[in-house]
């Protein structure tokens, strides 16, 4: 059973390598991505993807970086959530690996839809997934917080756990992910993003989506982002 997980992850691993990040990608189908994910975008009926997810998700699952530029409603959620699931399950990501994955989102309500996406999309997997938005206390969440593998979270409340909770354990963290950059610019949570990157390893992958290119978004860019690949999905004319 062992062996045969094993070479199920390195053929899946083979395929992801072999994958041509330029080609196009019409359905989830054609994409190198494990039977959990598979199953979870068949049950929520995703089939096709849009033009963002289709841009970035091949880079993602390579490792690239990300600096992408959609409006809202082009499909961001899942062009990083797709990834952050592939990327720790070819990891072989377990409870006591500690954090994988952050994804920063600007407001609570934000968040709350990505976390259901999240549990939807990766019912079939077996990471432990928390929303980190602050309404309850500190302590409540704090216990819990140490078996987390991905969390979804507004700025201010992750900080505060960086900073005062020591059962997070993040020195593998692998993946961070900046939704709404633009609107988490605008209202003044930049020094907070700048904090929160201080406290995770230097080697690990960013996936930054924006709405809008700004100047402060694209300083973000150049302090988070390593030879990011740029895709930018606009309206047809
Ligand atoms: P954004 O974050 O860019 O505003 P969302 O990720 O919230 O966009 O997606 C917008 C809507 O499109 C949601 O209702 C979502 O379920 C739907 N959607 C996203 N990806 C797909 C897809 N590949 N196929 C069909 N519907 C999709
Ligand atoms: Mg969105």
């Amino acid at each position: 059973k062992r062996k045969r997980g094993q070479d199920e992850l390195s053929t899946l691993a083979q395929r992801v390598d072999d994958l041509d990040p330029k080609a196009s990608i019409k359905n989830f189908s054609e994409l190198p991505l494990s039977e959990p994910t598979a199953s979870g975008l068949e049950a929520t009926h995703y089939k096709t993807l849009t033009d963002i997810q289709s841009r970035a998700i091949s880079h993602a699952l390579k490792g690239r970086d990300i600096l992408g530029a959609a409006k809202t409603g082009s499909g961001k959620t899942l062009a990083f959530l797709v990834p952050v699931l592939e990327n720790l399950y070819r990891k072989q990501w377990t409870e006591y690996d500690g954090l994988g994955a952050l994804i920063l989102s600007p407001t609570r309500e934000l968040a709350v839809q990505i976390f259901e996406v999240l549990r939807k999309v990766g019912r079939y997997h077996g990471f432990s997934a928390g929303l980190v938005i602050g309404g309850k206390s500190l302590r409540e969440e704090q216990e819990r917080l140490g078996r987390m593998n991905i969390l979804v979270c507004t700025p201010g409340r992750m900080l505060q756990h960086l900073d005062q909770t020591a059962m997070l354990e993040t020195h593998n963290f692998q993946m961070l992910v900046m939704d709404e950059a633009d609107r988490i610019m605008d209202m003044g949570f930049q020094k907070t993003v700048d904090a929160i990157i201080d406290h995770l390893p230097k080697e690990h992958q960013t996936m930054l989506f924006s709405a809008t290119q700004t100047k402060k978004v694209s300083d973000l860019a150049r302090l988070s982002l390593k030879d990011p690949e740029y895709v930018a999905v606009h309206e047809a004319a």
